[in-house]
């Protein structure tokens, strides 16, 4: 009884596609570090299991090896061996999963998108689990993310729990309910899930297609946590507009469903420290920042003539979702407002990709406006650095993170109110906040009139009253948006899931 009230920490771990720096496509990988460091910090065994794919940046891994037995894993009614890796990346234990199956999963030069992702990360879930029963852990928590390890929830208690790996608790975060991995229902056989189990409307069942399963369904539904990544977006997806036909789901499970805002990595991301940059700078030395803005222009080719205009960044994946008519309203109307734009950006939707590839040759060799169309981290730090302001109209948000990382390099967000930029950036005109939380421009209407709007407002501010504008930047960059608090409110749900559990097996 003892040992369980005062026991000091928890053994997490974690169970993900992606793990900033080494594998990152977007904010899931910078949550799955920045979570992790915030838990170690706090005194408890952190563990990461991630797929060893082929395109991942190794230089960032160190002491990586090979564990010398291979585990065997089931998957379309016979076993395949994986070989296990085990490495350090900043600081933390990562495991990596290498499968030694015909359709090399993890050899294909891409993190998703593959024409068999739903095999590929149900193989994953799998292997994950068979290598933490065979290794012998006993993890209090195992924390899985997304639809592509959502699988490990029914995986956990129909086939591991019964094996007597049951030590843990199960905790599933949705980082985008926009990404459910369906599949038609025989599909989920090949991990050794039973189709005609859960093909039920109240187990796995997609809510729109009865002949499909839903893993992010099943998530929700066998886990014992269930979490999304802001407050506001958590109540946006219990409605029918915002739900993409998991609202039904979601309030029927309402009890263990919250929104906790992500945090940011303040060690990855401080304009103090930052090797990226070409001068560090505080939010008490702002000369710095001048000198990023002039470096980026002369790097971008951009005019340098009139240190005074202001510089619109914008850093994002070109999709439907982050408002990609509004960006490109955006260019023009910073143009007209007598600003400079610099997007980076790339996009896996074809027709966007080429519409923006259109835009950054029409503006090629003009000295206001650059378009950087590919992923570029480097690149991304001179932007935050360098920008005055920075654009994220955003059709929805579940939490977004350039809103927070903009305001510590002292950009100012200007940003539609949705999801977790309505939980993180408040209106400098908005009365009924508090002043001293108001930290940026937003509008509510996901139009160009609603975007204007906030544009105007936001020039208006740094053209007409330069001493407000450089008090409101060193406010932001001076806001906590470290994962302390956040790390806390996770740290509360696991033990309280664990304590519940352990008072359970006491009263069996
Ligand atoms: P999402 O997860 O929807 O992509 P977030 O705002 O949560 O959006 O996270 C985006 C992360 O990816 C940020 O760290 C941002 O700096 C980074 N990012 C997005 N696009 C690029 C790019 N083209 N080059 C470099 N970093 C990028």
């Amino acid at each position: 009884l003892l040992s369980s009230t005062t026991s000091p920490g928890l053994h997490v771990i974690h169970i993900a596609a992606e793990m900033a720096p080494v594998a990152k496509v977007g904010g899931l990988g910078d949550v799955v570090s920045g979570l992790s460091k915030a838990l170690l910090k706090k005194g408890h065994l952190v563990e990461i299991v991630l797929p060893k794919y082929d395109c991942m940046q190794y230089d960032r891994v160190s002491n990586l090896r090979a564990l010398d037995v291979l585990i065997d894993s089931y998957f379309d009614r016979q076993l395949y061996q994986n070989k296990i890796w085990v490495g350090t990346i900043e600081g933390l234990p990562v495991y990596f999963i290498e499968p030694h199956h015909p359709d090399k999963f993890f050899w294909r030069g891409n993190f998703y998108g593959e024409h068999d992702d739903f095999r590929r990360f149900s193989f994953f879930s799998r292997a994950a689990l068979e290598f933490l029963l065979q290794a012998g852990k006993k993890p209090d928590i195992i924390h899985c993310h997304d639809w592509q390890t959502a699988f490990i929830a029914p995986l956990y208690w129909d086939i591991y729990a019964p094996k007597g790996f049951n030590s843990a608790r199960i905790c599933f975060t949705c980082h985008n309910f926009e990404y459910q991995g369906t599949a038609s229902a025989s599909e989920l056989e090949s991990c050794g899930l039973e189709s005609h189990h859960l093909n039920r409307s109240d187990r796995m069942q997609d809510n729109s297609a009865h002949d499909r399963v839903n893993s992010v369904k099943g998530g929700i539904v066998f886990s014992n946590i269930v979490t999304t990544v802001s407050p506001t977006y958590a109540q946006e997806v219990r409605t029918a507009e915002g739900g993409h036909g998991l609202h039904s789901t979601l309030s029927a499970h309402s009890k263990k469903f919250i929104g906790i805002i992500n945090g940011i990595d303040t060690d990855a991301w401080n304009p103090a420290t930052d090797a990226f940059l070409s001068v560090q700078y505080n939010a008490a030395d702002l000369q710095g920042k001048a000198e990023n803005k002039q470096a980026l222009r002369r790097s971008l080719g951009l005019s340098s003539a009139d240190v005074r205009r202001p510089l619109v960044g914008c850093i994002t994946r070109l999709v439907p979702q982050k408002g990609v008519h509004l960006i490109r309203h955006a260019i023009y109307l910073t143009l007209e407002l007598g600003g400079q734009f610099v997007l980076l950006g790339s996009s896996p939707v074809p027709h966007i990709q080429k519409e923006f590839e259109g835009i950054a040759n029409h503006f090629q060799s003009h000295d206001q406006i650059r378009l950087i169309l590919k992923y570029d981290e480097s690149l991304s730090h001179s932007i935050y650095a360098a920008s005055d302001m920075f654009i994220i109209p955003s059709i929805f948000e579940p939490c977004g993170l350039t809103q927070m990382i903009s305001m510590r390099y002292g950009a100012i967000p200007i940003v539609r109110k949705t999801g977790g930029l309505n939980d993180s950036v408040f209106d400098v005109d908005d009365d009924t906040i508090p002043s001293q939380f108001r930290n940026g421009f937003t509008f509510v209407n996901a139009d160009e009139q609603g975007l204007n709007g906030a544009l105007v407002r936001a020039f208006n501010l740094f053209k007409n009253n330069p001493e407000s504008w450089k008090q409101l930047v060193q406010k932001d960059m001076n806001i906590d948006f470290s994962w302390e608090s956040s790390a806390e409110q996770y740290e509360e749900l696991y033990l309280k899931s664990v304590s519940r559990a352990r008072a359970a097996k006491r009263v069996l």
